[in-house]
């Protein structure tokens, strides 16, 4: 079974001539221009010209943000040459060149981090974009690229993002249950305290800082959700674990307004994290899947009432049978059950039933040879077959 695994390596231009650096000036304020006003006559290199757009009709960027270029992946190309003493990697950039008035393409030595080099492959290249940023040229690499995934598995890791941890991760077979990433709480309170201390001072010098912060922040949060995502998967591995997750870019059931919502709030970490955890997942061999999460915070995993009560915080109090669980817990144990077919609305098992370690093997079917994008949120549809774990009485 094949998955479709899309990372981005962010890769550094250097040691540019002042004509490279010019003809690259020059693409990315004519693409400014290009965005923003669909009746400049600009010249741009042509594919980039209708790169632009795609931008201005997909985006309709507002004009005091700078678009990246973005590069059609036939007309980039990553090298890797040994011999030359300036730069072991060069990347070509497609601009348009106003001495010969027509297109061209430039050399740019390129700074590759170690542990991306595999990927600087043709093949792999997806549209990619050129960024401006504090002086410097990047290029955003997109490379796609396609990874076999195992079809047999002996457990279920059911993952559930929730407010108070980044994921809880609970196996269907015992709901042996790990909390991660507490950390980002801490990160977040720590610069919230910050902020407001800094926020008496000067205010220009505040600004700055409070900037600063903001980026330190968002790449401590980011390198949390990389190390969750490092540990479910390593988790699922230890037993031969399917991955699926509560996904959150749907609606969701909000207990205080007593509706469902989608709340945006919650919408874009929980993508990045569900993204993060598919690709690394699939990078194992491993599938993941996003399964509908509407009213597992609410139902009660070991009955399926919903006539439950999260007034306590970060727990799960349920009337008809009397559990007490953590609520995170909870919320990744439906999440687990509804992933093998139960419906957790009139559940499969009875009060008091408990799931026991599985003898069968679960195996992924409903699935043909077509690669499926590994970013996508969307439900892929997936069934699983034999493989519910038995359901035996608790005595
Ligand atoms: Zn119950």
């Amino acid at each position: 079974m094949l998955r479709e695994v899309t990372t981005t390596v962010r890769i550094r231009l250097h040691s540019l001539t002042q004509r490279k650096e010019s003809l690259l000036s020059r693409e990315y304020s004519t693409f400014q221009t290009a965005v923003q006003d669909a009746t400049s006559d600009v010249n741009l290199y042509s594919a980039t010209s209708q790169q632009a757009d795609k931008v201005r009709s997909n985006k309709n960027p507002r004009t005091d943000t700078m678009q990246p270029v973005v590069l059609r992946n036939d007309c980039i190309t990553i090298e890797h040459d040994e011999d030359t003493v300036l730069s072991d990697w060069w990347f070509k950039v497609p601009v348009y060149d106003p001495d010969r008035g027509q297109g061209n393409s430039i050399w740019c030595p390129a700074i590759v981090p170690d542990k991306d080099e595999s990927l600087m492959r043709d093949e792999y290249l997806s549209d990619s974009e050129l960024v401006y940023k504090n002086g410097d040229w990047y290029v955003h690499l997109v490379c796609t690229r396609s990874v076999t995934v195992n079809e047999e598995y002996n457990d279920v890791l059911a993952v559930d993002m929730g407010a108070k941890w980044i994921a809880v991760s609970t196996f269907l077979s015992d709901r042996d249950a790990e909390f991660h990433g507490k950390r980002v709480r801490d990160v977040r309170e720590h610069y919230k305290q910050l902020r407001k201390s800094i926020g008496n001072a000067k205010v220009r010098q505040g600004a700055q800082v409070i900037q600063r912060l903001g980026d330190k922040e968002s790449r401590t949060v980011e390198d949390a959700l990389h190390k969750t995502a490092n540990e479910i998967v390593a988790r699922a591995r230890k037993r031969n674990a399917v991955i699926v997750f509560g996904d959150m870019t749907g609606i969701r059931f909000d207990s205080d307004e007593g509706r469902y919502v989608n709340d945006k709030t919650h919408k874009m970490p929980f993508a990045k994290m569900a993204n993060f955890l598919t690709y690394k997942a699939h990078l194992d061999g491993r599938e993941c899947l996003p399964i509908e999460e509407y009213d597992t915070s609410v139902t009660c995993w070991r009955c399926g009432s919903q006539n439950t009560n999260r007034e306590v915080q970060g727990r799960i109090e349920c009337h008809s049978c009397g559990l007490d669980d953590s609520a995170d817990k909870n919320g990744a144990s439906n999440i687990g059950q509804r992933a093998v077919g139960k419906d957790i609305e009139s559940p499969l098992s009875t009060a008091g039933a408990v799931v026991a370690q599985p003898e069968t093997q679960i195996r992924l079917e409903g699935l043909d040879d077509e690669i499926e994008s590994a970013n996508s949120p969307d439900d892929v549809g997936l069934t699983f077959s034999e493989g519910s774990p038995r359901v035996h009485s608790w005595e």
